[in-house]
């Protein structure tokens, strides 16, 4: 005899756990299948950030918005590729979700105000307010299973320690210009010093960490069984509809009926090196997402009938990502979200040239990149910068430069010409940097406008007037490190519908199969349009999912 339950989710990301923990409160029997040892997925190493337009925390922060308008923008983001249902099934149930997740389970939410859109100033954007972030967690209330918690990304922690986006960044950053936040900063080191010692992990949990743990302690609570190391291999189908599921274990091959459905929430293709060859125009490209995410759901769902869709113009969320060495001879990947913004870091290719304004979102540079046919540039900055933000996996003062400088992961020049010379770049570099310094004297950048919107402004650093984001590469010596493309997951995949029901080549719903997450062709249409764009309609979607499951309509 196999397993049986009326629910089966393949996958633990925010998309799985959404939609396993909401049809589990609706009185479903629920088992979760994940391929790997840990829960989390992709979730676990991430920013932890949702978009949820008129989200319910909206008129604390005494932010003002509507569906028409976050429609207008999400029209303007994804061109022809917009999708009327599935925009709309996400931005009236995305709030009603987020009040569903904050009364009943253990995922609560803070707000921003500040945090824009990635294009404020397109039609229906915002300067910030639609983006919420999980609330930092005690992992201790997870119990034993807090050791089965997918932990951060190794090259974003400090010491070990995931620091919270907002306030803790910013005490963490001017630890040495404030003693309050010098405070904070030792407060942490101690906690998670002591958290090594009794739990072999830290415990104080942020940002996609304690999203992902947010969502398995309430998936424990509600009774969802969880099945680690337990991959969905195979879909069942009986006349027309998916019953069940075939689960490879480290015991063999095990069957499982699913009385009301499968949710497919695999994690989209990062991993799936074959589709990215087929769907990305670059060759040289490297993933943080867990290697586990193989495309595994898009296999499934095609094999049950199911409609992929690989034509959007951007096949996932691009990122710059910089390769840091590690002391085994690997590499791990440092995403670059925040450096670029700061004045006094400029990005070039290897013909010296700028080509982007550097405080555009990630998805915004890569693209920018593409576009000059080169699959690498250099972040390129000075002295002063490099000790007052960091760059890369490079630490800020007092953390010192030698290791990155004798690892080859920071390249260093007495003058910029030196610096060209090493890092293999063209000497017109230096020409591009005295132009860029012209304008930065003034605090302007004529040519890219870095620092011109709410979003560049966000990541800049407000003593730095008048452009938060602009100033000279003036004081040698100077600094490059290259970066790479990366993504935070993927765009293209299995056509849904506004229940998140899979469809078929004639459009029409698969009775019992579900996607969310990456696995589900995103509705942003190949765009970025601001924080948190993958994880807001990826809970949102887990959510309609669940309640779809229970009868319940959205
Ligand atoms: C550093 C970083 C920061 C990011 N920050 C943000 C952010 O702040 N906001 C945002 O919106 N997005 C962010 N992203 C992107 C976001 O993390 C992902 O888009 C999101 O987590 C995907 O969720 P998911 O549920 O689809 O998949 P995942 O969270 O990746 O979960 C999928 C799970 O499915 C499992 N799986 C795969 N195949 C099978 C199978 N056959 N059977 C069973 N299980 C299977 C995988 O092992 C994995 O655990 C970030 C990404 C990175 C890397």
């Amino acid at each position: 005899m196999g397993l049986a339950c009326d629910v089966l989710v393949a996958g633990s990301g925010a998309g799985g756990m959404a939609a396993a923990v909401t049809a589990r409160k609706a009185g479903l029997e629920v088992l979760v299948a994940e391929k790997e040892p840990f829960f989390g997925g992709t979730t676990a190493l991430s920013g932890g950030w949702l978009w949820i337009p008129n989200h319910p925390m909206q008129k604390e922060i005494g932010v003002s918005d509507s569906i028409e308008d976050a429609s207008t923008y999400l029209l303007h983001e994804a061109g022809e590729k917009y999708d009327p249902e599935r925009v709309n099934a996400f931005l009236t149930a995305g709030p009603r979700m987020v009040e569903f997740f904050a009364r009943e389970t253990a995922v609560k939410f803070d707000p921003s105000a500040s945090f824009s859109d990635y294009h404020p100033e397109a039609p229906g954007g915002r300067p910030g307010g639609r983006s919420i972030v999980a609330r930092a967690y005690d992992g201790r209330e997870l119990g034993k299973m807090l050791m089965t918690l997918r932990p951060p990304l190794p090259e974003l922690t400090v010491f070990g320690i995931m620091i919270g986006s907002g306030a803790e960044l910013v005490h963490f950053m001017r630890w040495s210009k404030s003693v309050a936040s010098a405070a904070f900063v030792a407060r942490r080191l101690i906690g998670h010093g002591a958290a090594m010692l009794f739990h072999g992990r830290g415990v104080r949990l942020t940002n996609g960490n304690a999203l992902a743990g947010r969502l398995l302690k309430s998936a424990l609570d509600a009774g969802v069984r969880l099945r680690a190391s337990t991959a969905v291999q195979e879909l069942v189908r009986q006349n027309g509809r998916v019953t069940g599921a075939v689960l490879r274990t480290d015991r063999g091959e095990e069957r499982v009926s699913a009385r009301k459905g499968v949710v497919l929430a695999c994690g989209g293709f990062p991993q799936d090196a074959q589709r990215r060859a087929r769907l990305f125009a670059h060759r040289e490209h490297f993933s943080p997402a867990p290697s586990g995410n193989t495309g595994d759901g898009l296999r499934l769902a095609q094999a049950a009938g199911g409609r992929l869709e690989e034509s959007l113009p951007n096949a996932a969320a691009w990122v710059p990502v910089s390769r840091v060495p590690r002391g085994d001879g690997s590499f791990g990947l440092f995403p670059h979200f925040i450096d670029r913004a700061k004045p006094g870091v400029i990005a070039v290719t290897s013909k010296g040239l700028r080509f982007v304004n550097e405080g555009n979102s990630y998805h915004d540079f890569v693209q920018a990149l593409l576009k000059t046919g080169q699959t690498h540039a250099w972040l390129v900055t000075d002295h002063r910068a490099i000790r007052a933000y960091g760059l890369g996996f490079v630490k800020p003062r007092p953390l010192p430069l030698a290791p990155h400088l004798k690892s080859g992961y920071l390249l260093r020049g007495e003058t910029v010409g030196e610096l060209a010379v090493r890092a293999g770049i063209d000497v017109a570099l230096e020409g591009a940097v005295e132009k860029y310094n012209a304008g930065a004297r003034m605090g302007s950048d004529p040519i890219f406008r870095k620092g011109d919107n709410a979003y560049n402004r966000f990541y800049g650093d407000p003593d730095i007037k008048p452009n938060p984001c602009v100033a000279p590469l003036a004081q040698p010596p100077f600094y490059a490190v290259r970066v790479v493309i990366g993504d935070l997951g993927t765009y293209d995949g299995i056509a849904t519908n506004g229940h998140a029901q899979v469809l078929d080549e004639s459009k029409r719903p698969i009775c019992g199969l579900y996607a969310a997450g990456n696995d589900a062709l995103s509705i942003m249409g190949g765009n970025y349009p601001g924080p948190g764009i993958t994880l807001g309609p990826a809970m949102t979607f887990g959510w309609i999912a669940g309640r779809h499951l229970a009868g319940q309509q959205p």
